[in-house]
């Protein structure tokens, strides 16, 4: 269990020197206790107190990543119930099952099928993490075969499903480099299993009937010295699955119940035979804690929208998404070519930069920071007004780049018509089209001067 604020307060040098940026020890252990402070801001804890005080400010669910390089899957480090009350941290991974009594020849095939489903979406490449393999031949080389065989025709991680040991380590004995995510540690294997993740540095999956069992099972684990665990409740109904995802998020957050505090895995594969159905079940469980889903196959009708839900989810909404503010080309623009302005609200940007992208006409696209708002709140926050306009226009360079002085503003900044021309003197200002689907057919029919 974590420790309180008081038993916190015990361990510190209680001399309220201020140092921490707070008054006193005793407001500094209540904040490291509600994980509003970290440890590191005090420098006088001595190395015993350290040692008991990490554990009150780690994380209430423990981080860990399966996987590796670009594709490595970041578990866990959730600190909240609700997105709005600061925000989520770790996209869960999307994983699709191929069983290792796949011929080879197929397991190529949905290497490079899975590879493929990549989006770009505000600037981010959008794409499933990781493939479960599941050992349906019980033969340890053929499981090992497979599994070296997705690791070297894709660039995605693996998750390793067997409950015998002795199959997992001739897998493991592949591809243990890979960091792939052990599935799973049972009561009837816990040992063995538990053994294999700590020789191999893997994280390792604990599969119990029950958040009880569970509970006492990563017990039994962590008490080897295990501490990348990731927790499968044994549900396949939706109903538990959902319920059992949200009870082990309060378990972990509200009642601090460190045996609890892992990410977890949910099998909507295991769930219903129907791809789409799988979907809907995964997407439930992606707004809803699961820290890794698997599905039976992928295709694009799966992958895009649970790819953008998670994006959706798992954007601090405190901080919208940003573009940097700068002069961008779109189309390879000339001197002579328009130059427009728009907010750096990355939806936005890249819904302006789309169109004119589409429009085929070379142009100079100027993006103002408005600290990520879209054009019209920004406006009526005062932060997209005419002088400020004006002034980011004088100082952004792009009198360097056009041999005019002509800018478009949005449709919806209209109302900085007057202001902006008083800033910019000498400049011709065209109010642009309020939608930026209406962006083509504006640049079509635009004449500089
Ligand atoms: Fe107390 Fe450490 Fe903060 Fe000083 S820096 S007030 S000793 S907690």
């Amino acid at each position: 269990m974590a420790l309180t604020g008081i038993q916190i307060f015990k361990l510190l040098p209680k001399t309220n020197c201020k140092e921490c940026g707070v008054p006193t020890c005793l407001a500094f252990a209540m904040n490291l206790a509600s994980g509003k402070a970290e440890l590191d801001a005090c420098p006088y804890v001595s190395e015993e107190a350290r040692a008991q005080l990490a554990e009150a400010s780690a994380p209430p669910i423990r981080p860990l990543t399966v996987g590796y390089g670009d594709t490595q899957l970041k578990m866990g480090g959730e600190t909240v119930l609700f997105r709005h009350e600061k925000t989520f941290f770790s996209p869960p991974g999307i994983a699709a099952l191929v069983t290792d009594d796949t011929a080879p020849v197929k397991i190529e095939e949905k290497c490079r099928r899975y590879m493929a489903y990549q989006y770009e979406r505000v600037g981010l490449n959008l794409r499933p993490e990781l493939i479960a393999l599941k050992c349906l031949s019980g033969d340890g080389k053929k499981f090992a075969q497979a599994a070296k065989l997705i690791l070297d025709k894709s660039d995605m991680g693996l998750v390793l499903m067997c409950e015998d040991p002795a199959l997992m380590k001739a897998a493991l004995d592949a591809v243990a480099d890979a960091n792939p995510l052990i599935y799973a540690a049972t009561k009837a294997n816990a040992a063995e299993m538990g053994k294999l993740a700590l020789d191999t540095d893997c994280p390792l999956a604990v599969k119990a009937d029950g958040i009880g069992a569970l509970e006492a099972l990563t017990g039994t684990l962590t008490g080897m010295g295990l501490k990348d665990l990731v927790l499968d409740s044994g549900a396949r109904t939706v109903k538990q699955s959902f319920e059992d995802s949200v009870a082990l998020r309060r378990a972990a957050l509200l009642a601090q119940n460190r045996a609890l505090g892992f990410p977890t895995i949910a099998f909507p594969c295991e769930m219903t035979d129907n791809l789409a159905m799988q979907t809907t079940i995964a997407a439930g469980l992606i707004a809803k804690y699961a820290g890794l889903v698997v599905l039976s196959d992928f295709e694009g009708s799966v992958v895009f929208p649970l790819l953008l839900e998670r994006l959706n989810i798992f954007t601090d909404p405190q901080r919208p998404m940003t573009v940097t503010q700068g002069i961008y080309e779109i189309n390879g623009p000339d001197p002579q070519s328009p130059l427009l302005v728009t907010s750096n609200f990355s939806l936005t940007y890249f819904i302006v930069g789309g169109e004119i992208e589409a429009s085929r006409i070379p142009t100079w696209l100027a993006v103002m920071d408005t600290e990520g708002l879209s054009v019209l709140t920004a406006w009526a926050a005062g932060k997209f007004v005419g002088d400020a306009v004006g002034m980011f226009i004088k100082k952004s360079g792009v009198s360097e780049k056009i041999k005019h002085q002509n800018l478009v503003i949005p449709g919806y900044a209209a109302a900085i018509l007057g202001d902006l021309e008083e800033e910019l003197p000498g400049w011709n200002v065209t109010i642009g089209p309020r939608e930026a689907a209406h962006i083509p057919k504006f640049l079509k029919e635009y004449r500089i001067g």
